[in-house]
């Protein structure tokens, strides 16, 4: 039987630690096939980024419509865009695809600082929030804080991102002192998922598990189902690299 494909749409780290070559092995680890489209070419290591470039907007655009015409694409993941043009151009395209599911991950900054967008907080607030609209959204406790452009005194407040048109938020607790939690808001519900942190150096947990997200969804998975799974996969993947 034939795999079903997640397109992913996101930034190349050369160093696979983050970014599509991350993206491939959660999709890939979930039983879905990933096919990727770099909106942006990081220099980067596997300690930090340095710099960063966007691609054409049009050859994003083009590279992504190819796959969705000619694939068998059951749900989209969206992570780095880079830039306000590539982030509109891939908004414009998906309009016509609006029945498949989509996991949009705001990436605005690396963990070593470095910025991953081009363009001011605003900007890249508006490029996010308009990519997120009918889709999961799965920011942590900094990108919920740059989207709703307030500090998140309270985690619950990051269910207002649903206000803002997203579908549903998985807000990534990993941030939150003590055990990390996970909150995941649908329309009108929000269920928590906690487990020990595990002590760990690893980059990517965020792109893997909205990876794994949109995997678990183009499997057919409902969404709760689909988190847990995801939340499996990193729990997994921060295990093998224990920083103790
Ligand atoms: N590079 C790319 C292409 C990314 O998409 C991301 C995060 O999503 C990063 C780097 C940053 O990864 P980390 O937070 O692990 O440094």
């Amino acid at each position: 039987m034939k795999r079903p494909c997640v397109l992913v749409l996101a930034g190349l780290d050369p160093s696979g630690g983050a970014g599509l070559l991350a993206d491939a092995e959660a999709v890939r680890a979930l039983g879905a096939r990933p096919l990727c489209v770099a909106t942006a070419l990081t220099v980067q290591t596997t300690r930090a980024a340095q710099r960063f470039e966007p691609v054409d907007p049009s050859v994003v655009a083009d590279s992504a419509a190819a796959l969705l015409e000619e694939e068998d694409v059951r749900a989209i993941k969206i992570g780095m865009v880079g830039s306000r043009a590539v982030a509109g151009e891939i908004a414009a395209l998906l309009d016509a695809w609006r029945k498949l599911p989509r996991v949009v991950d705001p990436v605005l900054a690396a963990s070593s600082g470095a910025s991953l967008f081009e363009g001011s907080i605003s900007a890249a607030r508006d490029s996010y929030l308009r990519l997120a609209n009918g889709a999961v959204l799965t920011p942590n406790v900094p990108e919920a804080e740059a989207l709703l452009g307030a500090k998140l005194e309270d985690p619950l407040l990051a269910g207002a991102l649903i206000g803002e048109g997203a579908g549903a938020v998985l807000l990534k607790g990993g941030h939150l002192p003590g055990n990390p939690t996970d909150f995941l808001f649908e329309r009108g519900s929000v269920e928590r998922f906690s487990a020990p942190r595990i002590p760990a150096e690893a980059r990517g947990t965020g792109c893997r598990l909205a990876s794994a997200l949109a995997a678990g969804l183009a499997l057919g998975m409902p969404l709760r189902d689909a988190v847990v799974k995801a939340r499996a996969l990193v729990r997994e993947y921060l295990s093998s690299h224990l920083s103790v």
